[in-house]
């Protein structure tokens, strides 16, 4: 069996940096408090575990976070209101949020401080969904597929910005901006917000889908990026499988390829895909 692994597997700038700035914290002697994060620094079980064990605290509401403690901001960011709320009440914020979602945000901000209404493509219940749209000034427009999007009723009498959550497939997103630049009339902006990152991760995907049978995607089942990884691989026409480890995979039936694949979200660690890797090797 031959086997070939996506150069771009493993952690992006965004997901490096935040983990970068939690460690500096946790070293750090001259400060007090307990360290908390706000939902996961990142969308990796695995990950989120390791820091628990060093004495980070997870929690899925501010409220949970008392005063004079230190809260992480996770790389997906948290909304603009929130924020604000956690330092109004005397608790230290590190924001580790990825500073391509903060352009995003801030285009977002002054786009629609201009006065134009937010169309954005994304899954309404991400948390950088939920940190995009609190940066939008006035009315916001949330759909997850073309199909909805073309179902979209715009007044043409407003005028529009389209974004897009940082992980979103390319191509779905070039198809939704032609499909509304056809509308008659429609003052529309489009603002460039995928993360080159994933276009890069998308891409190479789809060119190991082209000359494998089979790709073994890497990465937590909460990751939205490596859940896209696995759709862009079966649109290409090659069947996927997302893991979260090497102990889900099914040696059995991956006997049956000649030729397997192995790629990885933005924030999966190198050592879970190092193991995948051995573990199809040994195959
Ligand atoms: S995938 Fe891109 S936007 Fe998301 S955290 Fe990584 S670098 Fe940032």
């Amino acid at each position: 069996m031959e086997f070939v692994r996506a150069k771009s597997a493993g952690f992006c700038m965004g997901v490096s940096l935040a983990l970068h700035k939690l460690d500096n914290i946790i070293a750090e002697e001259n400060i007090s408090g307990d360290i908390y994060i706000l939902g996961s620094i990142i969308h990796n079980p695995q990950v989120v575990a390791e820091y628990a064990e060093k004495g980070v605290i997870s929690v899925d509401s501010p409220e949970e976070i008392p005063p004079g403690s230190i809260v992480v901001i996770r790389a997906h960011g948290i909304t603009k209101q929130v924020q604000y709320s956690l330092s109004q009440r005397g608790i230290l914020v590190i924001d580790a949020t990825c500073p391509k979602v903060k352009d995003a945000c801030l285009s977002i901000e002054e786009n629609t401080q201009k006065g134009r209404v937010l169309l954005l493509f994304g899954e309404e219940a991400h948390p950088e969904v939920k940190c995009l749209l609190s940066y939008a000034a006035g009315k916001t427009v949330v759909f997850d597929t073309l199909e909805e999007c073309q179902t979209c009723d715009l007044d043409p009498a407003l005028k529009y910005c389209l974004a897009a959550q940082t992980t979103q497939d390319k191509h779905v997103f070039d198809a939704i901006s032609r499909e509304l630049s056809k509308r008659k009339g429609l003052d529309l902006i489009v603002l460039d917000t995928i993360c080159n990152a994933t276009r890069m991760r998308q891409g190479e995907a789809t060119k190991i889908a082209d000359k494998t049978d089979f790709v073994i995607v890497a990465g937590g089942y909460n990751s939205s990026n490596t859940r896209r990884l696995a759709q862009v691989i079966e649109t290409s026409g090659t069947a996927a499988l997302h893991v979260e480890t090497a102990d889900e995979l099914p040696l059995d039936d991956l006997r049956k390829f000649q030729k397997i694949g192995l790629t990885a979200g933005a924030s999966t660690p190198k050592k879970i895909v190092d193991k995948i890797q051995k573990v199809l090797e040994s195959l």
